[in-house]
């Protein structure tokens, strides 16, 4: 007879049980981070916060393509969409992230050519039908979205589309999680690694998470149950002392990753430094074109585009939210005068900010006291 299905108490009867063991092993409430901002939400969603024992801090990562994308990076995608005779294309989530003081939405509204798309091959499509335009594409985002703006970037160049750019401001997540486990500035016990990102990338490069510091590691899925089974495979690994990089989400996650995809990404891309709003510059943690495909950059072929040097917005703690230093609801401007109607920082504007995703789950705590949140 088949085994009955596990139910989400089951489940959180379980993940209690090894957390009581867990913490005999550590003396102090266990900071687990969800690297990616589809978990951020997915956890409140579900309810999954209102299930973990106590003890158990999740604390929000750096994977909001939104919020980590750089006010430059805004600036330089506002003043290509200002220049005659071009078109910035965009996924519609951009369109609120501020710049220095404006956003895209302002300088579309102030005339420039700003588009939004629900795919970099609408842009390729547009450039195509345009060829008199120069249409530039916004390439944000992180593994998930890189290879298809990589094959777009491969389809241009086979159709020869010659107007055809992109403005490349792709984050890569190993090497940023690397920054934040190597600062040592936030006790990090266990992450729950990005299920999409992962079925590109696979498991490989995140391995060093448990080889050179130690953190247990599970790439899970967006349901309930699946988070639940993430959280209670790293407290096992905590309870058994052995980190390691481990699978939940084996129905999407080979530990290989998607070797076309792979294939597609090191054809077009080659890693490049890169800047993260809130934390600053990151070796290898973007890509830059290579060759024959660099004639596409559009900084390159448009510019060189001088941007004003602007700092975040006073009192905005984005950047303490996205390594784990604090709480959305730590921040003296959160849902005062920073709402989803009216963002002061990045965080507060993607569904996948952690600052928004607190703010729409109604979520309240401290960073010394249990992240768990509180559902009304
Ligand atoms: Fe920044 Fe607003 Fe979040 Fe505060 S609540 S950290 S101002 S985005």
């Amino acid at each position: 007879m088949a085994d009955k299905p596990e139910s989400v108490k089951d489940q959180a009867r379980r993940l209690a049980r090894a957390s009581a063991v867990a913490k005999g092993k550590i003396d102090r409430p266990l900071n687990l981070m969800e690297v990616c901002g589809t978990h951020t939400v997915a956890l409140f969603r579900h309810g999954v916060r209102g299930l973990l024992p106590e003890g158990i801090r999740l604390l929000s990562g750096p994977g909001c393509p939104v919020c980590v994308t750089g006010i430059p990076d805004v600036e330089s995608a506002m003043a290509i969409a200002r220049m005659p005779g071009v078109v910035l294309c965009t996924f519609g989530d951009m369109m609120r992230v501020p710049g220095g003081k404006l956003t895209l939405f302002d300088a579309k509204a102030d005339g420039a050519d700003v588009r939004i798309v629900y795919s970099p091959l609408d842009a390729l499509k547009l450039a195509a039908e345009n060829p008199d335009l120069k249409v530039v594409f916004f390439a944000t985002g992180f593994e998930t979205t890189s290879p298809l703006v990589a094959a777009t970037i491969m389809q241009a160049e086979v159709q020869g589309v010659e107007n055809f750019y992109v403005h490349t401001v792709h984050k890569l997540v190993p090497p940023a999680l690397e920054a934040l486990l190597g600062s040592g500035e936030v006790k990090i016990d266990g992450l729950v690694l990005p299920g999409h990102a992962c079925s590109i990338t696979g498991t490989g490069p995140f391995e060093f998470v448990a080889e050179k510091h130690g953190v247990p590691a599970v790439v899970t899925g967006f349901g309930a149950l699946d988070m639940l089974e993430g959280i209670l495979m790293i407290l096992n690994q905590i309870v058994a002392g052995r980190p390691e990089v481990d699978i939940q989400y084996k129905k999407i996650v080979r530990p290989e990753g998607n070797p076309r995809a792979l294939q597609a990404l090191d054809k077009v891309f080659t890693p490049a430094d890169a800047y993260w709003r809130g934390i600053g510059s990151i070796p290898q943690s973007g890509f830059a074109l290579k060759e024959p495909y660099a004639k596409r950059e559009a900084l390159q072929v448009l510019g060189p585009i001088a941007v004003p040097e602007y700092s975040e917005p006073k009192g905005c703690s984005c950047g303490e939210v996205l390594k784990g230093l604090k709480l959305p609801t730590d921040c003296k401007l959160f849902g005062k005068a920073c709402t989803p109607e009216r963002p002061v920082g990045a965080c507060m504007v993607s569904t996948e900010g952690s600052c928004a995703a607190y703010f729409k789950y109604g979520a309240t705590g401290s960073a010394t006291g249990s992240a768990t949140g509180t559902f009304y």
